[in-house]
């Protein structure tokens, strides 16, 4: 009864914003705790695939089925993974470090506990800065830690409650994990989707993980309080579950944002509780108090020896680092010139800031490479579903269309028809101008009978241009790039044009 009650109130509240003098009275405190699956080829204390989609509990052994007596051994490119992440996210990175036993009970965890990391993780103190509008700021990175991934449940029936039997499958069990948890520095549901671009961004940049959140390599957990704007002291939070989109993680934290404060000006308390985000209603509800039991019971791992991180390891990997994308942004704009803006969107993926690069090398106008990326290559990436790893033009294509354009043989707008059809067939540029007979008509001769045509055929307009509408000249233009089928080049048809009209 009391959802019913609360989400018919909040549906009211959030249907109109909070009036001004409420929002400055409070501030909104929020940790990110993000889930990431490691692209490691084999599981985190086995040697068994981490590959997706095999056939149920093929990718299994008595390690990750927990089977009694079996001796699990850190898979050493996890570890290498999670330090290569601290660095990258500029924490500090243990000495010395071990694995801890997490107790629960549940049926996709066949030993009973999870093997985690708990007061000694890989890396700590670290932070992340993101850009909200146009302004840096740092949020700290409390922890890095690894642990394993539990088997999945598939429940008979459409859910939990009704089934009568479940159904475990533990190829996913001993995946690596990385968990990432952010201090509570992040002060606004927009500023929690910055972050966690920023941070997929350079987890993909280093290579440690896809970050695929609708695949679920990339999941994410939400804190979420609200203080007395100015007050040190947290308020009580509460903690949301089942985001699974950056979107969703906005939208929950933005609904809870409103519904805490909403709250608090009612004169009640917020109750700490885990909630879950309902997508379809567009509401948070409480789960039940069973799921959020977290006396865990913490106890070294036996079984696993305390592992020493060799500073000359650490310091190995620092120099293998890759120019991470804030670096690059930042060199894009002193280097070529280009725009915040444009630096920003060509550097979001190392895919796509590798093309830009090869192309700017090799190219006078950097720009211009950003414009054609920024629009054309973008258009049709999106219209065909396609990342910038699957494109199917080259740095090669846009160089050799960008070479026709400035040597005249084709025209901006035949570039564009060009440009498409490299995408479809992925054939160079050159190559479709030679098939297609796109090249561009400079020649004056060549176009001066077809100038002479349309000031024939248009009267008109060339009366309004001799009394002096420019616009008209637009038109006449226009009508000759139409009789060429585009070929002809317009600045020279401008100068024909203004010069035949001027003497009629
Ligand atoms: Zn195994």
């Amino acid at each position: 009864m009391t959802c019913i009650r609360e989400v018919s109130w909040l549906t009211i509240a959030l249907e109109s914003t909070l009036p001004r003098e409420v929002e400055e009275k409070y501030e909104t405190v929020i940790g990110l705790e993000v889930h990431v699956q490691l692209l490691t080829e084999s599981k985190i204390f086995c040697g068994c695939s981490t590959k997706f989609g095999a056939d149920p509990n093929t990718h299994t052994c008595p390690v990750c089925l927990g089977l009694p007596g079996v001796l699990p051994v850190v898979n050493k490119k996890a570890v290498e993974f999670a330090i290569l992440t601290a660095l990258a996210l500029n924490c500090e990175v243990s000495n010395f470090s071990k694995f801890d036993r997490k107790n629960y009970f549940y049926p996709d965890l066949p030993k009973n506990y999870q093997i985690s990391q708990y007061d000694l993780p890989l890396g700590f103190k670290g932070s992340i800065i993101i850009s909200v509008d146009g302004e840096q700021k740092r949020i700290g990175v409390r922890r890095v830690h690894l642990e394993e991934e539990a088997g999945k449940s598939i429940h008979e029936g459409s859910d939990i409650m009704g089934s009568r039997f479940s159904l475990e499958d533990y190829n996913r069990a001993g995946i690596p994990l990385m968990e990432i948890v952010s201090e509570p520095d992040i002060r606004s549901p927009h500023e929690a989707y910055i972050y966690l671009n920023t941070l997929r961004n350079i987890l993909r940049y280093i290579g440690v993980s896809d970050c695929k959140m609708e695949e679920g390599s990339l999941r994410c957990d939400a804190n979420i309080s609200i203080r007395p704007a100015g007050s040190q002291v947290f308020g009580a939070q509460t903690e949301l579950k089942n985001l699974n989109s950056f979107r969703a993680v906005e939208k929950g934290l933005e609904y809870e944002r409103v519904r805490q404060i909403m709250a608090l000006e009612r004169g009640e308390k917020v109750v700490r509780e885990t909630r879950h985000w309902d997508e379809g209603k567009g509401v948070t509800m409480p789960m039940r108090s069973k799921e959020e039991a977290h006396d865990y019971r913490y106890f070294p791992d036996p079984d696993l020896v305390p592992m020493v991180i060799e500073r000359e390891w650490v310091e190995k990997l620092k120099r293998s680092m890759p120019e991470l994308p804030a670096e690059k942004r930042d060199r894009f704009m002193r280097e070529y010139g280009l725009p915040e803006y444009d630096a920003e969107f060509l550097t979001e993926s190392r895919a796509l800031a590798d093309f830009f690069e090869e192309c700017a090398r090799k190219y006078k106008d950097p720009k211009a490479v950003s414009n054609w990326m920024m629009s054309e290559l973008l258009r049709l990436l999106n219209s065909a579903s396609k990342s910038i790893e699957e494109s199917p033009v080259g740095p090669g294509h846009l160089l050799s269309l960008l070479e026709l354009i400035d040597k005249g043989t084709i025209s901006v707008r035949i570039a564009k028809e060009v440009f498409e059809e490299a995408f479809k067939t992925g054939k160079m540029p050159t190559e479709i101008v030679k098939e297609r007979g796109l090249i561009q008509i400079s020649d004056e001769s060549e176009l001066s009978s077809a100038i002479d045509e349309v000031i024939q055929a248009n009267p008109g307009p060339v009366a309004d241009f001799h009394s002096g509408k420019e616009k008209a000249l637009m038109f006449l233009v226009g009508q000759v790039m139409k009789k060429t089928r585009g070929r002809a080049n317009p600045q020279v048809v401008n100068r024909i044009l203004r010069e035949k009209l001027s003497r009629s």
